[in-house]
């Protein structure tokens, strides 16, 4: 069956949108689809080969409905009504057999909302998307998917000049808090209203008769517990405006993010975020800080009171869900008492911390050293695994002691990735492209849907940057 589309969003919301097809940038060269995510979206069919040219903007992409989003948001704390879908489009809504999915083309050209802008996006950003959200996928933390990449020929204009490209996107929704924030400000509390419940009714279907509040209840959920998974894996998303945040709770818009390589808590990765309001301590509490712009701008057609108080709500979803996430890495599964899980998770942490251990693979190294065999390791997993034997002696005798000698490392090894996305791995592959061979591309995407098998423990993929060199920084621009 081909891609069944419905698209509800661009029937039912004229006046949140505007009609715009992608407007092409040169020929488009495919450089990367996902067959395993076209089949589900399908039911069963292979991908076709006019998807170039329809992503490209040189065909009409047959049932698709094409619009940008108009929504406003909170940019780095301030309200900014002019926002909008500059340089992406809701190309249109696929009724998979699981549910509705958003297809959204990010570089397809200007529209009304550009500000200026290109509306173009260059093949760095898109693969560094790209990467992400497969990525997170295989880490089981809610995002965004990947469904095609292609390249244009288009030549953009950044710090330097780059090669341009389209991504296709697939999420649950595309609506973001500041969808709200815009109905709020120009006083469309009717289509807010709509919004709202078209909204549940296609997220979280079980909730379409509750009131507003404890629909809400499911966002806030949602919220805290992606935002709990990223604080888990060491994961700074680098811009959390409340335009990048998804209703569903889906981690959305990949910019300057980065996972950790050494643990570095304090470490600021967008170099733009000169105050370190989205640094990776703050990110509990700016979720907290979104949401309340979106109960603010629910409160038009909600009982303001009862949606405060879900906010009450966030904290211990966000604090349980990152204990049950740090509990399943440190093998404390079978661990009942709470309190002494989060002593030895806060010891674990500071043990990174001092040590500078690099973040992902010390949990790899901890399980070989839990099972007792961490000096067959090799390389950097047998480094960490020995600096956690030389400096981690005291913390090791309190958990051996919580775990009474039996600490659960085959959830470990399900959990703990041996591949995690870098920064410096994104960019070799990024140059490799840029010359026009996706060969290294192709290689790390595979290793990335795959992070906890052992087979890639002898590849590059593993191999964090070289020591003494600074976390990289990221720029906005894209
Ligand atoms: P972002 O930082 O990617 O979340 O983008 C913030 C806003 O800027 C959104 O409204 C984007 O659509 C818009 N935007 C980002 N890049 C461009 C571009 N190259 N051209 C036009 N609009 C853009
Ligand atoms: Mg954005
Ligand atoms: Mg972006």
């Amino acid at each position: 069956m081909p891609l069944r589309f419905d698209n509800q969003f661009a029937d039912k919301f004229p006046e949140l949108s505007h009609a715009q097809s992608i407007q092409p940038d040169g020929k488009g060269r495919l450089r990367w689809v996902n067959d395993t995510l076209w089949k589900a979206l399908s039911g069963g069919d292979s991908v076709p080969g006019a998807l170039v040219d329809w992503v490209s903007g040189n065909k009409d992409w047959p049932g698709t409905k094409p619009v940008a989003q108009k929504y406003a948001g909170h940019q780095f704390g301030h309200f900014n009504p002019y926002l909008g879908d500059g340089r992406g489009l809701l190309v249109g809504q696929v009724q998979a057999p699981d549910a509705l999915y958003d297809l959204h083309v990010k570089g397809a050209g200007p529209t009304p909302y550009s500000r200026g802008g290109d509306g173009r996006a260059v093949l760095r950003s898109s693969i560094r998307e790209l990467l992400a959200s497969e990525a997170f996928y295989a880490l089981g933390i809610p995002t965004t998917r990947a469904l095609a990449l292609v390249s244009t020929e288009g030549q953009i204009q950044r710090e330097t000049v780059e090669p341009g490209a389209m991504l296709v996107r697939v999420a649950r929704t595309h609506i973001r808090f500041g969808h709200f924030e815009h109905c709020l400000y120009r006083n469309l509390e009717d289509s807010a209203k709509r919004l709202w419940q078209h909204s549940i009714e296609s997220i979280w279907p079980g909730a379409a008769d509750k009131s507003v509040s404890e629909q809400f209840r499911h966002v806030v959920k949602a919220t805290a517990e992606m935002i709990a998974k990223w604080q888990a894996y060491g994961f700074v998303h680098g811009v959390m405006n409340t335009d990048n945040m998804s209703l569903a709770g889906e981690t959305f818009d990949y910019g300057p993010y980065a996972f950790f390589d050494d643990y570095k808590p304090g470490h600021i990765f967008n170099h733009t975020d000169h105050a370190g309001r989205y640094g990776f301590m703050q990110q509990p509490g700016v979720g907290l800080w979104n949401l309340k712009r979106l109960a603010h701008a629910l409160g038009g057609f909600a009982d303001d009171q009862s949606v405060n108080n879900v906010l009450e709500g966030y904290e211990p979803v966000l604090r349980e869900t990152f204990l049950n996430v740090m509990k399943q890495r440190l093998g404390l599964t079978d661990v009942s008492n709470n309190d002494t899980c989060w002593s030895l998770i806060s010891g674990w942490l500071m043990l990174l911390e001092t040590y500078q251990l690099d973040y992902n693979l010390s949990y790899r190294a901890l399980g070989a050293v839990l099972e007792g065999n961490w000096q067959s390791l090799s390389g950097n997993l047998g480094e960490i695994a020995q600096r956690i034997k030389e400096n981690g002696q005291s913390w090791l005798n309190d958990y051996t002691e919580a775990v009474a000698n039996k600490p659960d490392t085959n959830t470990m090894k399900q959990v703990n990735p041996l591949v995690i996305l870098r920064t410096h791995h994104a960019q070799y592959v990024i140059e490799q492209a840029e010359q026009g061979s996706d060969e290294a591309l192709n290689e790390y995407i595979n290793a990335l849907m795959t992070p906890f098998e052992e087979k890639h423990k002898n590849t590059r993929w593993v191999v964090p940057p070289e020591s003494g060199q600074p976390p990289a920084e990221l720029s906005c621009s894209s």
